[in-house]
């Protein structure tokens, strides 16, 4: 689990813990966003932050 506090970048690509989907998903996150494969969270809005629940693998511009 990482906690990315205030991204610089727009996008993030993740690995989905469960089933190794690879999805880029919005570094600044306003709702619950889930694995398109599996259906699991993968990061969810806190206070602003984005918490994210998965594998990072790239920030992107
Ligand atoms: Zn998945």
């Amino acid at each position: 689990m990482e906690l990315v506090p205030t991204p610089k970048s727009k996008f993030v690509r993740v690995k989905c813990n469960k089933c190794k989907n690879e999805q880029i998903i919005f570094g600044k996150a306003a709702n619950e966003i889930k694995c398109l494969v599996c259906n699991t969270t993968i990061a969810s809005p806190t206070g602003g932050k984005t918490k994210i629940k998965t594998k990072v693998l790239e920030l992107l511009e």
